[in-house]
């Protein structure tokens, strides 16, 4: 099964167990719109838990907020949004179909990197046991001449972009020789701006004045906070603000499912430092972060450090969390050092005194900030697409199970009588309400004790409990664990401590050293 059939088959599984449908379905759809079914939103509150968990319970320095969507509209003005949040846009005129030029010319160069891996691959299957594959990529002519031409495109586009120069964005794609993925041809229109924050328009009166924007980060109610936080919290820099919330954005490529969406959910958190000291906290929530996603237990080969070369209009240091989804690496949480840029262009626009007195040095400042900022959607995505699995057992069935890290399991213990008779479904309604208290469970009494497991299996349920006529002798009961298969017989007051411990092993200790 290729990477494509195989997310075509994670995206019928989300749907059919009842983690994501598309939106307005009975409508035939919204485009990159999404709605969480049953399982999702445990799965989606399980994820938020985790992340609030770490940034803001295990920090002494960092509180929550929870702002508006709607803001004033002069933020939107002094962020930059207005002006600068606009992706360059070019059509194919035979397909009709819209790109982002920028990610037209990324692909091209992707493929190219994919033709260096291929020439690795077929030397590394020539050679064997004496195969030098840095040496090989050093000298090789054509891995050489590959990367001499994606240098070449990288360094144009960032140029383009720069001075966003649309005729030379445009003149690359044909250099480059781009096609149409959808129509083949290089029929290109011009390239043109398009900005990406939808507006509405808020009370009765439709002038000018009214028109609002649905926020297109969170992060901007945290700036507006920095002073009702710091001062109502006595908080002292260095020290954060996070924060959980939807953001809108009219995105163009409205493809690869829940990864670009047009409604989504941000976890973001700002950070206060002391001007001049923002790249020591850039590194140290650089390696933070990556430490929460190592412990999550999605696998540590899943994600890599994607340095930017184009910073944005506010930043002076920006790193990419890149995660193995399963259409390649991409960006799952970004790192930046925003400089003083946010509050001194609030206070700017605003009129009112964004600073902060530092009772160390005596001096009043304008606190500089490092951000991390993580899409809630894409982190559930991560987490499925590596949980995926379709499995043939050593007796030759088949089955689909998702290798959830217990932690974030929807449903933590499946409570399942043997049979429908002879008291066991009454002893496993008590239990599963004892059980309740603490986890997510579910009750399920219908067809076999095989074909239950397997359905437990396919919403990576970790703890599956059976209740059989031992249980009404001795108060035990059998624990089959997802992963394995293994069962153990184990005293029914036991089960609360043996699922806690299971859904912490899942999930590493984070050690911060803030
Ligand atoms: P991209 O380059 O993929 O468009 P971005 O660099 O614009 O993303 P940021 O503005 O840094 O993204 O947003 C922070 C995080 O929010 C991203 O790392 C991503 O996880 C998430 N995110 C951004 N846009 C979307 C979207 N349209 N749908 C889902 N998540 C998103």
């Amino acid at each position: 099964m290729n990477a494509d059939e195989r997310f075509k088959k994670l995206i019928a599984h989300a749907k059919e167990y009842g983690f994501i449908f598309p939106s307005s379905e009975i409508y035939d759809g919204l485009a990159a719109v999404y709605d969480y079914g049953q399982l999702g939103v445990e799965l989606k509150n399980n994820i938020k838990a985790s992340w609030w968990n770490a940034m803001v319970r295990q920090h002494d320095n960092i509180v929550g907020l929870d702002s508006a969507i709607f803001m004033h509209p002069r933020i939107w003005e002094a962020s930059g949004h207005v002006g600068a949040f606009n992706d360059p846009l070019i059509d194919n005129r035979d397909s009709k179909k819209r790109y982002r030029a920028d990610m037209l010319v990324e692909e091209h160069a992707a493929k190219i990197e994919e033709k260096i891996e291929k020439e690795v691959e077929k030397a590394r299957q020539k050679f064997g046991a004496s195969f030098d594959e840095a040496h090989f990529r050093a000298t090789n002519v054509n891995v050489q001449r590959h990367l001499v031409k994606i240098l070449e495109i990288r360094v144009r586009l960032n140029a383009a972009l720069q001075a966003n120069d649309f005729k030379a964005l445009r003149q690359l794609i044909i250099d480059c020789e781009i096609p149409c993925p959808v129509s083949g041809s290089r029929n290109w229109t011009e390239v043109r701006q398009f900005n990406l924050m939808f507006s509405t328009r808020i009370g009765s009166v439709s002038d000018e004045a009214s028109q609002i924007y649905l926020r297109p980060e969170t992060a901007q109610g945290i700036f507006v906070n920095f002073l009702n936080v710091q001062k109502s919290g006595r908080m002292k820099i260095p020290f954060g603000i996070a924060q959980i919330g939807k953001a809108f954005r009219n995105e163009i490529i409205a493809r690869q499912f829940i990864f670009r969406m047009r409604e989504f959910e941000q976890m973001e958190m700002q950070f206060f430092v002391r001007p001049g000291e923002e790249m020591k906290w850039f590194k140290y929530w650089k390696e933070e972060r990556m430490r929460w996603h190592r412990s999550i237990g999605l696998g540590d080969e899943k994600y890599r450090f994607h340095n930017h070369d184009k910073l944005a209009h506010y930043a002076n240091a920006a790193v990419d969390i890149e995660f193995e989804f399963p259409f390649g690496f991409k960006e799952l949480e970004g790192i930046h050092s925003r400089t003083d840029y946010d509050l001194s262009r609030h206070q700017e626009f605003s009129g009112r005194k964004l600073q902060y007195f530092d009772p160390e040095t005596g001096e009043s400042y304008v606190p500089y900030v490092v951000e991390t900022s993580i899409g809630l959607d894409r982190m559930f995505l991560a987490a499925l697409s590596a949980a995926y699995c379709e499995e043939t057992l050593d007796n030759g069935e088949e089955r689909v199970v998702l290798r959830i890290p217990a932690a974030l399991a929807p449903v933590k213990v499946a409570v399942l009588p043997l049979v429908k008779k002879d008291g066991l479904p009454e002893y496993a309604r008590e239990l599963l309400q004892s059980l309740r208290t603490d986890f997510n469970c579910q009750y399920d009494e219908k067809d076999s004790i095989g074909k239950r497991y397997r359905r437990q299996d396919a919403i990576g349920t970790p703890f599956c409990i059976t209740i059989d006529h031992q249980t009404l002798k001795d108060d035990t009961v059998t624990v089959r664990y997802r992963n394995s298969m293994t069962q153990d017989r184990v005293s029914a007051d036991m089960l609360p401590l043996i699922v806690a411990a299971g859904c912490r092993q899942s999930q590493r200790p984070l050690q911060s050293n803030l």
